[in-house]
């Protein structure tokens, strides 16, 4: 008995308690093949640092982790470039929405973090060097893969093309940048690999079990290995505690209290430093583009488990 079985009895609770909300929240329709997805669907996943995974509702389904994934570009990037990142990307909270321009060009094209979509983008640059694009979407999709230890792990294609099509802003962005001499390759290639590192399809069973390093000080027992050192994998939770949910990470910080990073495609990675790592993922956003009810989950279990790094 014990902590194992009441947190999936946790789960089902919070689920039952939120099933009437179910469909709440409105698809990130700007993305249209985004729009496509069905917004009733919910689910939660747990992984914790002694080895259990622990899920309820849609847990298994695979769904687009858009944003959730410059967590992981960063953690390569870092690991190649080490702190010569922060030369071109800050570590300041924005305050304003993930796709935003005006803070650019006050500040030189040096984006505030590397979570809001321009610093996103720089990032993606420092991973292309050396690389062709499509060399650089396989290293980061190899590192989904090998960290949630499953070589099923896609790229969805449709997502990719239709962000291609479409993310007129992104290009701007990107250009703009460059024009601040802040994007080292054509942001055309650079935005072929965000746009596809973005398209990755993650259930959140598998996202729990990629994030599961940020929660056990840079290791991952279940590869047997460290990923980055402690030192980094703390830094890298505050950045999400400060900068994850773009406009709304004050807001995430105050109910939820825990490291955070969203995506426009429904899911959250919430890190419980020493506890665990939890996807939560329900494609309907509140007007910030951060999951209505995977906040509202999120919030419900860090009050029940006392894992907000603020205290019960
Ligand atoms: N691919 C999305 C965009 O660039 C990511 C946004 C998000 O998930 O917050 O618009």
């Amino acid at each position: 008995m014990g902590v194992l079985v009441d947190l999936q009895n946790l789960l089902n609770n919070i689920y039952d308690e939120l099933y009437e909300r179910i469909g709440t929240g409105a698809v990130a329709d700007y993305i249209p093949e985004l729009a496509k997805v069905d917004k009733n669907q919910f689910g939660i996943s747990v992984a914790t640092t002694d080895g259990q995974v622990f899920s309820v509702g849609d847990a298994t389904t695979a769904f687009s982790i858009q944003s959730i994934s410059k967590v992981f570009t960063l953690t390569l990037a870092l690991g190649r470039y080490g702190n010569s990142v922060w030369k071109r990307v800050g570590r300041e909270p924005s305050g304003s929405s993930f796709n935003s321009i005006v803070q650019l060009e006050f500040e030189k094209g040096r984006p505030r973090n590397p979570f809001i979509n321009a610093g996103a983008i720089v990032i993606s640059d420092l991973i292309l060097s050396g690389h062709q694009p499509r060399e650089a979407i396989g290293e980061i999709l190899d590192f989904m893969r090998y960290l949630a230890q499953d070589e099923s792990i896609i790229v969805d294609h449709d997502v990719a093309k239709s962000e291609m099509r479409t993310g007129h802003r992104n290009l701007a962005l990107a250009s703009f940048m460059k024009s601040f001499a802040n994007l080292d390759h054509d942001a055309a290639h650079v935005l072929g690999v965000y746009f596809h590192q973005c398209a990755i399809a993650m259930s959140c069973e598998q996202l729990a079990s990629a994030g599961l390093f940020l929660a056990d000080g840079g290791r991952n027992k279940a590869l047997g290995l460290r990923v980055v050192s402690a030192e980094r994998a703390r830094r890298i939770n505050a950045l999400m505690m400060m900068c994850g949910h773009y406009d709304a990470s004050g807001d995430f910080a105050y109910r939820v209290g825990m490291p955070g990073k969203s995506g426009v495609g429904g899911g959250i990675l919430a890190i419980a430093p020493e506890k665990a790592s939890i996807a939560v993922w329900s494609p309907g956003l509140d007007g910030f583009g951060n999951s209505v009810l995977g906040t509202a989950a999120l919030e419900l279990l860090a009050h029940r488990t006392g894992w907000s790094v603020f205290g019960a």
